[in-house]
């Protein structure tokens, strides 16, 4: 960058532009450098002219060396005393700064102005020789001058005219004179200056250039350490964003709990973090979660989970892991040893957290969990035969009394291969001839009239024996069988009620339905044509479905169906009422005849039940609908459930499923203390044979 020397020179401008500020500096920084040599320098050239003056009989030349060597020695006390900041390469401020240059400047303009006055003097003085050797000395000086004092301008310049032009004037007025030196002398002189001016020149670019260099390496590292600092900045936010994607990867986004690929992945390294020691596996399945999310829909189901999840996470000990497994299935690893009370404990803590109720949009919700442990590697060698052990335990503890805590045992796999077995068995059972059906009595509370039979199937499998319904029917709801099973009862019960004896030719066939099979297309017609074969009265079937149909889901098929259905003069009823949600406040939406209060109520008459099957009464009879209890098992809840307002009774006490059944005449006891009412429970004429 080109800067006009003036622009540079230290003693111009007061403007404290940075640079400038910086290139004057350096100027005299070079100028402090080359000062105490040059002071040393103008000495050695004193000594030898006044030696070769006091020589020729002139001795006032060492008075005047004496002069110059005391001015030598103030000179270099001050570039001392004022310039010893520029020695440390300090920047110096400016005040100091033109002190310096000042006692400098006045210093060579001094010792300029002492070789004037000896040059005047002691040119007259000397012989030819003696003038040349002088004359020599000066041009020296001058010479030296333009590149030592290249960093001043004004001053150099003058020191340079200072030497030169008292002996150019001395020379030609002097006797004899000596014209042809004081031309060259002037012509030197000349050229000096020109050779200062472009030595200063110089300097000055090559200052400028340097100090662009400086420039530029800074900017270069600027630049560097701002593309380094990207890089670094770039590099973090590809790790953030790679980790978040790895969290959303192995995270539940719903609970915030591991996911399915995450517990995978934490099972695995908890197994190879234990080197053999046993690592125990818990499979949590909610109970009751599929009523609320059915009955409340997804919504409140999400809530559930979140809350549920935050439950278990919470009281689990720190060294456990906790995973979503799917729908309403949670995973929980620790490295507990088997069989350690702890491993019960942690077992039994999560099982009390989902105890007290949830509470969400104003309703109460009780869930429970059902869990199931394996332990590592005995009853799984990798995660996932792990998973599937304590699943099973999970699966049994569901089937055989939920909210409780099983171990996995090597029987459980017998239950699941049992339960494939009766897959494949279902498959054939129709056409082989072994399914039948039993007659449950449902009789009137207050005079033990038989109103209905409830038909119930039975399995007899050619070579396991006789399965129970509980057991054959969830397997076949897990896949499209129980339409096919379902249509065939249905078939079956209508042709053998139309041949029932005289005594139950008004009463009602009640046929359990499958809410899968309810909602098959055609249902209407399965129904209609079944009806229609056997010649049985509408009016003489009743429909059992569970609380599942009022699932959200399928609110307007479910109505449309069960609608059409009721049309024909089909009866419907709500089976097992009150496992499930919202049914109350839902009642009167759907076309239903009767609600079946669950027998898990009837056996818990002393307890909390009693209160909600008054309630169920209460607002059965409200909607007109009926009320009949199942499970009665004894005179004492048949007394109970008559005095409370239900309607009808099933159960033992009254009568057992049989194929053929031979009703013992049953008294309704229980509807008076004094036995005035009897009911003879009649029995079909001919043997209920299933054909
Ligand atoms: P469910 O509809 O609640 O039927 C009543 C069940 O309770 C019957 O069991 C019956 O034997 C039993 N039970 C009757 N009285 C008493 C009693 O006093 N005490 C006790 N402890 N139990 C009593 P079962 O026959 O084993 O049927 C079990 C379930 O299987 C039925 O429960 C019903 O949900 C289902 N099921 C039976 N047959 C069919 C069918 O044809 N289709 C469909 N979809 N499900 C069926
Ligand atoms: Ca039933
Ligand atoms: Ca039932």
């Amino acid at each position: 960058m080109p800067l006009a020397p003036n622009a540079l020179s230290p003693v111009a401008g007061t403007t404290a532009h940075p640079r400038r500020e910086s290139a004057a500096f350096r100027l005299l920084a070079l100028a402090y450098r080359q000062h105490a040599a040059g002071i040393f320098v103008n000495l050695a050239a004193c000594t030898g002219v006044a030696a070769q003056v006091a020589s020729t009989g002139h001795p006032w030349a060492w008075y005047w060396l004496l002069g110059v060597g005391m001015v030598s020695v103030a000179r270099l006390g001050l570039h001392v005393a004022f310039g010893h900041r520029f020695g440390q390469g300090e920047i110096a401020n400016r005040a100091q700064r033109r002190r310096w240059q000042l006692a400098h400047e006045a210093g060579l303009l001094t010792a300029a102005v002492l070789w004037a006055g000896f040059v005047w003097t002691a040119l007259p003085t000397q012989p030819t020789e003696g003038q040349y050797l002088i004359l020599i000395v000066v041009s020296a000086l001058a010479s030296g001058a333009t590149g030592v004092l290249a960093p001043l301008h004004g001053a150099a310049r003058l020191y340079i005219c200072i030497l030169f032009v008292p002996p150019c004037i001395q020379l030609s007025i002097m006797q004899p004179g000596q014209p042809v030196l004081a031309t060259l002398g002037g012509l030197f002189m000349v050229v000096m200056l020109i050779g200062h001016r472009n030595n200063r020149q110089m300097l000055l670019r090559s200052l400028a250039l340097q100090e662009e260099n400086a420039g530029l390496v800074t900017s270069l590292r600027a630049q560097n350490d701002r593309v380094q600092h990207l890089n670094a900045s770039l590099e973090r936010r590809v790790a953030e964003r790679t980790e978040a994607l790895h969290t959303m990867a192995s995270h539940d986004s719903l609970t915030g709990l591991h996911n399915r690929r995450g517990m995978l992945q934490r099972i695995e390294q908890q197994i190879d973090n234990q080197a053999g020691a046993p690592t125990v596996l818990l499979f949590l399945d909610l109970d009751r979660f599929k009523q609320i999310n059915d009955g409340l829909g997804h919504d409140v189901g999400d809530a559930v989970l979140k809350e549920v999840a935050d439950r278990f996470a919470a009281c689990l000990p720190a060294d456990a892991t906790i995973g979503r497994w799917g729908g309403d299935e949670f995973v929980v690893v620790t490295d507990l040893a088997a069989g350690d009370e702890h491993c019960g404990a942690v077992a039994r803590a999560l099982g009390a957290s989902v105890l007290p109720p949830i509470e969400i949009e104003g309703e109460q919700l009780h869930v429970g969990v059902s869990i199931g442990i394996a332990i590592h590697p005995q009853d799984g060698a990798t995660p996932t035969a792990l998973i599937r052990a304590a699943d099973l335990a999970a699966t049994e503890v569901k089937k055989t009394g939920r909210g409780q805590i099983r171990f996995y045992d090597h029987t459980l796999s017998e239950v699941q291969r049992r339960r494939v077995e009766l897959s494949l068995g279902l498959r054939d059972a129709i056409a082989q001839g072994s399914l039948r059906i039993a007659y449950q009595p449902i009789v009137g509370a207050a005079d033990g009239e038989v109103i209905s039979l409830e038909a119930l199937l039975r399995w007899q499998h050619p070579t396991l024996g006789t399965i129970r319904p509980d057991e054959f029917i969830p397997i076949a709801e897990d896949s499209d069988r129980i339409v096919e099973l379902g249509a065939w009862v249905l078939r079956r019960a209508c042709l053998d009620a139309v041949v029932w004896g005289e005594d139950l030719r008004s009463q009602k066939v009640a046929v359990n339905v499958s809410v899968r099979q309810l909602l098959t297309p055609g249902f209407v017609q399965v129904v209609t044509d079944a009806l229609g074969d056997s010649g049985l009265l509408p009016a003489r079937l009743a429909l059992e479905v569970t609380e599942s149909v009022f699932d959200e889901q399928h609110t307007a098929l479910t109505l449309r169906t069960l609608g059409a259905l009721h049309r024909l003069g089909v009866s419907i009823h709500i089976d097992d009422f009150g496992t499930g949600y919202s049914s109350l406040s839902r009642l009167h939406e759907f076309p239903i005849d009767a609600i079946k209060i669950d027998r898990s109520f009837v056996a818990n008459l002393d307890g909390q039940a009693r209160t909600i099957i008054e309630g169920a009464i209460m607002i059965a009879h409200r909607f007109g609908l009926g009320v009949i209890a199942e499970g009665v098992e004894t005179p004492a809840q048949a007394q109970t459930l008559w005095a409370m307002g239900v309607d009808s009774l099933q159960g033992y006490l009254i009568g057992k499923p049989a194929f053929t059944p031979q009703w013992q005449p049953v008294r309704a006891v229980w509807a008076a203390p004094e036995p005035t009412a009897s009911a003879r429970i009649a029995t079909p004429r001919a043997p209920l044979a299933n054909r």
